[in-house]
């Protein structure tokens, strides 16, 4: 990424960014979604989703996971459109059927979108996008279904095309490992018969005006150089290790965590904070401390003398929860090393855990390993 940007007429700069177009169709396992990168973090890619979307009048469906999907819903309402929340329940991820009756009861068809967050980082739960996508269908209604991947992209399993989805949104801070300040969106099919029937003003964001091969509309301004080097750099990575393999790193290190916290649980200061296992993150796990447990001191300690930087909660769960992220660049070491520091920071602040939590992880991935 530190290289000296190129000059807007260098003739390499093009194939730097088909390269990441290429890629990033790649990874969303899409074969001709269109695609825009912006200049801008997620919130930009957000606001992309709402403005090409979702025309003035019009209502979008949000199904609320935790902190993300509700930082969404705020967006559109920011933006002026009427956002219907389906209730969030603590811990569990979207009921599809809550989605598939919300739809049905809306008979003057006033949503245009259905929003939804694949891995609410605020909660830790990932829901199951191809029942979501069965269950607008079976609703007959006409709304498009766009989804947020900024959590979940290239550590969980996404099939674009395969699962019907019109429209996606992510960022290059997670799972494409990436500073923050790029992000993306992808559209077809019904998506792009939105878009272009939506009379809404809009430039920045103009998704039509975008899709040019003069690189100053496809950015609507100075591209991002260095972070296009960046994604093409981390593209390349992501498609030497593979996919899969990826994947299955990711599932095998959240299962490292999750075998860990489930002997920490036995004391019953601590628990998940996404009860249903099947819908647990590969990406990050929250951990819910009883009260009494100040989950922003097990924190600072963690930081401060175990070298060990872990979240805290966001909204609602802001001094209920702690969590763990194990998204991207991570490796055994790294995760043993996080959950030894964060039962080091235990021990100091006095939580009772179970213990035994890091011999746990080692066997879980010893066991894993064996014949890899
Ligand atoms: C991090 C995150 C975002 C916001 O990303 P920014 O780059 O900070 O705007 C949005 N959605 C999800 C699911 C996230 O994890």
């Amino acid at each position: 990424m530190h290289r000296q940007p190129f000059d807007l007429a260098d003739e390499r700069l093009m194939p730097v960014i088909e390269d990441c177009f290429t890629g990033m169709r790649r990874v969303l396992r899409t074969a001709d979604a269109e695609l825009a990168l912006f200049a801008a973090n997620a919130h930009g890619a957000w606001e992309a989703a709402i403005q090409n979307l979702v025309a003035p009048g019009e209502s979008v469906l949000i199904p609320i996971s935790g902190h993300f999907a509700e930082h969404w819903a705020l967006q559109a309402e920011g933006l002026g459109h009427e956002v219907r929340r389906l209730p969030w329940h603590e811990g569990l991820a979207i009921d599809p059927q809550a989605v598939e009756d919300a739809l049905r009861a809306d008979t003057e068809r006033r949503i245009a979108a259905v929003f939804v967050v694949h891995t609410d980082t605020g909660s830790g739960t990932t829901c199951d996008l191809p029942a979501i996508r069965a269950a607008i269908d079976a609703s007959g209604h006409p709304a498009v279904m766009v989804v947020d991947v900024v959590a979940s992209l290239v550590a969980a399993p996404f099939e674009m095309d395969a699962w019907g989805i019109d429209a996606v949104i992510g960022g290059s801070q997670k799972g494409l490992m990436l500073p923050p300040g790029l992000s993306f969106m992808a559209a077809r099919g019904a998506a792009l018969e939105r878009i272009a029937a939506n009379p809404a003003p809009r430039m920045y964001w103009n998704w039509q005006r975008r899709q040019s091969d003069n690189i100053s509309l496809m950015f609507c301004g100075t591209p991002p150089e260095n972070m296009l080097f960046g994604l093409q750099a981390s593209l390349r990575l992501i498609e030497q290790e593979g996919l899969e393999a990826i994947q299955a790193r990711h599932a095998l290190l959240a299962g490292a965590v999750h075998s860990a916290v489930e002997v920490w649980a036995e004391a019953g200061e601590l628990s998940f904070f996404a009860t249903q296992p099947e819908r647990r993150s590969v990406s990050v796990t929250p951990i819910a401390t009883a009260p009494g447990v100040d989950p922003e001191a097990v924190r600072r300690v963690a930081r401060e003398r175990f070298q060990v930087a872990i979240a805290g909660g966001n909204g609602v769960t802001l001094g209920r929860v702690f969590r763990i992220g194990h998204l991207g660049d991570t490796n055994p070491a790294m995760i043993l090393g996080c959950l030894a520091g964060i039962e080091g920071a235990m021990r100091i602040q006095g939580v009772r855990f179970g213990s035994g939590g890091v011999d746990r992880a080692v066997a879980w991935l010893a066991e894993h390993l064996a014949n890899a």
